[in-house]
C-alpha cells in the first residue's frame, strides 16, 4: 500500500489530509513537527511526503534541505503545503528541492490529482534509475549477456556480447544467425530449435585469419517461460575462454601424441604375449602360463586406456568426422554387448536388449561404438551386485532414436549429475579415494552425443540403479 507522510503543526489539517487521502486507498502517517517527520522518513520509508512550510521549530524549508542532503532519504518526493501565494516562497522551496506545491485550503480534486501524478513520476524515475544501474552493472561484467525474444532477435545485450560476437548495427539481430554465420558451433543448429533450451552449454569458435586472432567462446543458453509455460525469452551468456582452450589444445595434442607413441610398443607386447601363450615359441609350464595371463590382462587394460585417450584427444582437437553408415540396431547392440560380456572377467553379467527389429540409424559407427561401450562398461564397472543386470533399449521416436542404458549398480548421487560429464571427474575419488578408470568416458560420450545432434541425461537411485538416456537424430549430422 502506498504510504504518505503528512507533516503539519495544525492537527486539524492533518485530520483533513487523512480524511481526503485514506478513502483514496493511501496509508497515512502523521507528524506535527519537522524532527519527528525526519525520524519517520528514516524508519518508515514513505512513498511521498506532504510538508507544511510554516511550522514552529524546524521549518518546512529546513526539513526539505535536510532530506535532500541525506543520502539515505534524499530520493523521497516532497510536496510542499502552502497557504502562501508569494512567488518568492515558491522559488525558495523549489531551490530547496521540492517536487510540487499544494495550496491551502486543500481542494480535494487538486490534492488527489497531484498526489497521483507525483507518485507516478517518482515510480518511473525509480525505474529509470534502476534500469540505469542495471545497464551500468551489465556493461561492467566481463561475461557477455544477451536476452532474445522467442524469435531469437536480441532485445537487450551488454557491451561484452556485442564485442565478442562482433555485432555493430542495432537493427533486429538474430542471435542464431550471428552464431552460425561467423562461428563454428559445437552443437548443430537444430539442437537449438528442436530441443528444449535448458542450460545448454556449447562452444563458439572463430578460426584465425590474417586479420583476426582465433577466438574461443563458451556460451550458455537458458529459456525463460511465462506462466502459461510458453517460451517468452532466451538468456544467452558468453565467456571468452580463448586462453584456456588454447592451453587445452596444446595438452590434448601432447596427450594424443603420447598415446600414439604408446600404442605401437603395446601392440608388440600383446602380440608376443599371445604368441607365447599359444606355445608357438615352446611349451610353458603352469607358472609361466599364469604369469603370462596376468601380463595379457594388464596389457589389454593398457591398450583400452590408450584407445580411450586417443578417442578422447582426437575428438577434442579435431572436428567430428562425418563418414556414416546405416546400422541395424538390434544386431548391432547384440554384438557390442556380447563382446562386453566376454571381457567382463569374473563378474556375472546379464544384459537384456529391448530394440524392435528393423530400427536403424545412419551414423558414424566408431562414434556409436564409443558411446555404447563407455556406458555399458561403466554399468558393469560401477556395480556391487552379485549379478550385474543391464537393460539396453533403442526405441524409434519421430525423427530420432531414443537410447537408454540401465544398470542395477551403486548409483550416482543427485548432486553429481552435472559433474560426471566433466573431463577427469570421478565420483568415487571424492568418496573412497580409490579410482578405477580414467574419468574421461562420460566426457567422450557427452561430446559425441551432442556433436551428433543429440542430448544425454542421467537419472539414478543411490545403491539401486542408474539410467543414462540419450537420443540421436535418425540421420545423425
Ligand atoms: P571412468 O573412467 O571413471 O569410468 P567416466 O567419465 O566414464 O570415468 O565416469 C565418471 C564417473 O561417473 C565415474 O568415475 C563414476 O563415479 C560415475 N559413473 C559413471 N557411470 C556410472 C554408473 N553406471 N553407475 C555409477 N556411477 C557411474
Amino acid at each position: 500500500m502506498t504510504r504518505i507522510l503528512c507533516v503539519d503543526d495544525e492537527p486539524k489539517n492533518l485530520k483533513l489530509l487523512e480524511a481526503l487521502l485514506m478513502p483514496a486507498g493511501y496509508e497515512v502517517l502523521r507528524s506535527e513537527d519537522g524532527e519527528k517527520a525526519l525520524k519517520l522518513i528514516h524508519s518508515e520509508n514513505p512513498d511521498l511526503v506532504l510538508l507544511d512550510i510554516m511550522m514552529p521549530g524546524i521549518s518546512g524549508y529546513d526539513v526539505l534541505k535536510i532530506i535532500r542532503e541525506d543520502k539515505a532519504i534524499r530520493d523521497v518526493p516532497v510536496v510542499m503545503l502552502t497557504a502562501l501565494q508569494e512567488v518568492e516562497d515558491r522559488v525558495k522551496a523549489l531551490e530547496a528541492g521540492c517536487d510540487d506545491f499544494i495550496s491551502k485550503p486543500f481542494d480535494r480534486v487538486e490534492l488527489l490529482a497531484k498526489v497521483k501524478t507525483i507518485l507516478k513520476i517518482s515510480y518511473y524515475r525509480r525505474q529509470i534509475d534502476e534500469k540505469g544501474k542495471f545497464r551500468a552493472v551489465m556493461d561492467e561484467i566481463s561475461d557477455g549477456i544477451a536476452v532474445c525474444g522467442p524469435d531469437w532477435i536480441i532485445t537487450d545485450s551488454n557491451a561484452s556480447v556485442l564485442r565478442c560476437l562482433n555485432i555493430t548495427g542495432s537493427a533486429d539481430v538474430n542471435l542464431l544467425e550471428v552464431m552460425f554465420k561467423g562461428y563454428s558451433v559445437s552443437i548443430p543448429k537444430k539442437n537449438f530449435t528442436d530441443l528444449p533450451l535448458t542450460d545448454k552449454i556449447f562452444d563458439l569458435v572463430r578460426g584465425e585469419t590474417e586479420a583476426t586472432k582465433a577466438l574461443y567462446l563458451e556460451a550458455k543458453l537458458n529459456a525463460v517461460k511465462n506462466q502459461a509455460g510458453e517460451l517468452s525469452s532466451i538468456v544467452f551468456i558468453l565467456r571468452d575462454v580463448t586462453e584456456i582452450r588454447k592451453e587445452e589444445i596444446v595438452k590434448q595434442t601432447f596427450l594424443n601424441h603420447i598415446s600414439h607413441k604408446l600404442r605401437t610398443p603395446l601392440m608388440v607386447i600383446t602380440g608376443y604375449t599371445t604368441v607365447l601363450q599359444e606355445g608357438i615359441l615352446g611349451t610353458l609350464n603352469e607358472k609361466q602360463q599364469a604369469a603370462l595371463k596376468a601380463l595379457s590382462i594388464k596389457a589389454f587394460l593398457l591398450i583400452k586406456l590408450v584407445e580411450k585417450l586417443l578417442g578422447f584427444t582426437t575428438i577434442y582437437i579435431q572436428n567430428l568426422v562425418h563418414s556414416k553408415e546405416i546400422i541395424e540396431l538390434k544386431t548391432y547392440l547384440h554384438s557390442i554387448t556380447d563382446a562386453i560380456i566376454n571381457n567382463s572377467g569374473n563378474k556375472k553379467v546379464e544384459i537384456e536388449i529391448d530394440c524392435p527389429e528393423g530400427v536403424s540409424l545412419n551414423v558414424n559407427k566408431h562414434y556409436l561404438d564409443q558411446i555404447m561401450e563407455n556406458l555399458i562398461e561403466n554399468a558393469v564397472k560401477f556395480n556391487d551386485k552379485e549379478t550385474v543386470k543391464i537393460l539396453v533399449t533403442a526405441i524409434k521416436a519421430p525423427g530420432r532414436i531414443e537410447f537408454s542404458v540401465t544398470d542395477n549398480g551403486i548409483g550416482i548421487p543427485n548432486e553429481e549429475y552435472a559433474r560426471i560429464f566433466d573431463k577427469f571427474y570421478q565420483v568415487e575419488k571424492y568418496i573412497t579415494g580409490q579410482v578405477e578408470g580414467s574419468g574421461i568416458g562420460l566426457a567422450i560420450v557427452k561430446k559425441l552425443v551432442e556433436g551428433l545432434g543429440g542430448e544425454i541425461h542421467v537419472n539414478s537411485k543411490l545403491g539401486r540403479e542408474t539410467i543414462f538416456s540419450f537420443s540421436l537424430p535418425e540421420k545423425a549430422v
